[in-house]
C-alpha cells in the first residue's frame, strides 16, 4: 500500500523525467503543451535519424494504416522481405530476423550465437565475451552482456555465458584468442558508456582475430546503425565485416522495430522453431522500416549529414579550445559527446531551460549530442549560438 499523501503515479518510476511535455515535432523541431519550441538535438535518442513524422515514411505509414497492420510472421508480409532485401543488399549480411526492439535484436544475437557454438563449433557451454563500459540492453540475458556494474546491481543471479574484457586494450586481443568464446559482441562508439570511438587499429586486430580463431563478430550497432555515424553501419568504416549486427534505434524512424542481421553460415542454425516474436516485422513496423532505409539509401541524407557533422565538430572543437569547462569533444559522425567539468545533467538543463536545446547525458560528466540526420546548416549555426550561451 502506497502511503496515502502521496500520488502514486501510474506509471512505474523507471525513468527520471525531464520536466516538459512534447506534444508535437516536425523535422529538427519538437513543441510542448505549453507551445514552447525546442531544438531537438536527441533524436528520440538516435532514434528519429530523419527527424521527426518524416514525409516519405508518413506517407508509407499512412498509406499502410488503411491495409493490415498484423497478421502474424505464420504469414508471408512481403513488406517484411522487402526490408530484409534492403537490408541484405546495403550490408555483408545475408538474412534477417526481425523483433521490436533493440535489447531483443541483441536477445536474437545472443541466441544464435550460443546454437552456433552448440551446432557447429560443438561447445557445450558456447561463451560470448563482451566489453567493459558496454551497453547492450535491459532484459535478464542483454542486462548480463552489459559490461557495467550499475546496469546489473540488484539482477543477480545474471544470465551465465558472459565474460567482460577491456575496450580498445592490446591485451584483450590475447585473451581472447586464449579463451575460445563462440562470439564476441561489442559497439563501434559505446553510446550509454560515454561515447567512446573503438581504436580502428584495435577492431581490424580484433576482427582478424575472430576470424583466425573461428569467433563470431557480432556489431552492436543499435545507436551507431541507419546513418548515424556518418555510414550506413559504423563497421564500414573499418574495412571489417560482421557474422552477425543488431539495429533497432534509427531503423523505424520512431516506430518500434529490430532486427539482427547475419550471414548466411550462422543464420542457418536459425530453423522454424528455434525463435520467433509475435509483432517483430509486422506489416506496420516493416513499413516504417522499409521507407526508411529507401529514403537513407537512395537519398543524399548520408551526405548532408555528414557535411552537417563536418560543420558541428569543428565548431565544437573550437569551443573545447574557448571554454575551460569542456575538456575534449569524442564520437564519430552525428553521435557526439563532450566530456565537461562538473555534472553533464546541469548543461543539459540549462541548455533545455535557457536556449530550448535539447540533448542528454551518457554518464555523469558526458553530454551527448544527437542531431537528426537531414539538419540543416542553419539549424547547427543556431546550435552553436546556443552552446556557446550553455557554456558561458
Ligand atoms: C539503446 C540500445 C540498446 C537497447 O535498445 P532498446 O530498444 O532500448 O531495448 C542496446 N544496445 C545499444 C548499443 C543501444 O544504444
Amino acid at each position: 500500500m502506497s502511503n496515502q499523501t502521496e500520488i502514486l503515479q501510474p506509471v512505474m518510476q523507471t525513468y527520471g523525467r525531464f520536466p516538459i511535455t512534447l506534444v508535437e515535432g516536425k523535422g529538427s523541431y519538437v513543441w510542448d503543451d505549453q507551445g514552447t519550441k525546442y531544438l531537438d538535438y536527441t533524436s528520440g535518442i538516435a532514434t528519429c535519424n530523419l527527424g521527426h513524422v518524416p514525409e516519405p515514411v508518413e506517407k508509407a505509414v499512412s498509406e499502410q494504416l488503411t491495409k493490415l497492420w498484423h497478421c502474424s510472421n505464420l504469414f508471408h508480409i512481403p513488406v517484411q522481405e522487402q526490408l530484409a532485401k534492403g537490408l541484405t543488399d546495403n550490408s555483408c549480411g545475408d538474412q534477417v530476423f526481425f523483433c521490436n526492439s533493440g535489447a531483443e535484436a541483441n536477445e536474437a544475437a545472443i541466441k544464435i550465437a550460443k546454437k552456433y557454438g552448440h551446432d557447429v563449433l560443438k561447445q557445450d557451454n558456447p561463451l560470448i565475451i563482451t566489453f567493459q563500459n558496454s551497453f547492450h540492453g535491459r532484459t535478464m540475458a542483454t542486462l548480463s552482456a552489459t559490461g557495467q556494474q550499475k546496469i546489473q546491481d540488484g539482477f543477480a543471479p545474471l544470465t551465465p555465458g558472459f565474460e567482460y574484457l577491456p575496450y580498445n586494450d592490446q591485451e584483450a586481443l590475447q585473451q581472447l584468442s586464449e579463451r575460445k568464446p563462440a562470439a564476441v559482441l561489442l559497439e563501434l562508439v559505446q553510446g550509454e558508456g560515454g561515447v567512446i570511438p573503438v581504436d580502428p587499429d584495435w577492431i581490424k586486430k580484433l576482427s582478424a582475430s575472430c576470424k583466425e580463431n573461428n569467433i563470431l563478430l557480432m556489431v552492436d550497432e543499435i545507436q551507431t546503425g541507419i546513418g548515424r555515424t556518418g555510414k550506413l553501419f559504423a563497421y564500414e568504416h573499418y574495412q571489417i565485416e560482421p557474422d552477425v549486427f543488431t539495429l533497432a534505434k534509427g531503423l523505424g524512424s520512431g516506430f518500434a522495430i529490430g532486427a539482427m542481421v547475419a550471414k548466411e553460415h550462422v543464420a542457418k542454425v536459425f530453423t522454424p522453431g528455434t525463435h520467433g516474436s509475435t509483432f517483430g516485422g509486422n506489416p506496420m513496423a516493416a513499413t516504417a522500416g522499409l521507407a526508411t532505409i529507401k529514403q537513407v539509401t537512395e537519398n543524399d541524407v548520408l551526405e548532408k549529414a555528414n557535411e552537417a557533422a563536418d560543420i558541428i565538430w569543428s565548431n565544437l572543437e573550437e569551443l573545447v579550445s574557448k571554454k575551460s569547462e569542456i575538456k575534449s569533444v569524442r564520437g564519430q559522425g552525428l553521435l557526439i559527446g563532450l566530456e565537461v567539468e562538473g555534472n553533464a545533467i546541469d548543461y543539459v538543463n540549462k541548455a533545455r531551460e535557457e536556449q530550448q536545446l535539447l540533448i542528454v547525458v551518457a554518464g555523469p560528466s558526458i553530454v551527448r549530442i544527437l542531431p537528426p540526420l537531414t539538419t540543416t546548416k542553419s539549424e547547427v549555426e543556431q546550435f552553436i549560438a546556443k552552446m556557446d550561451q550553455v557554456f558561458s
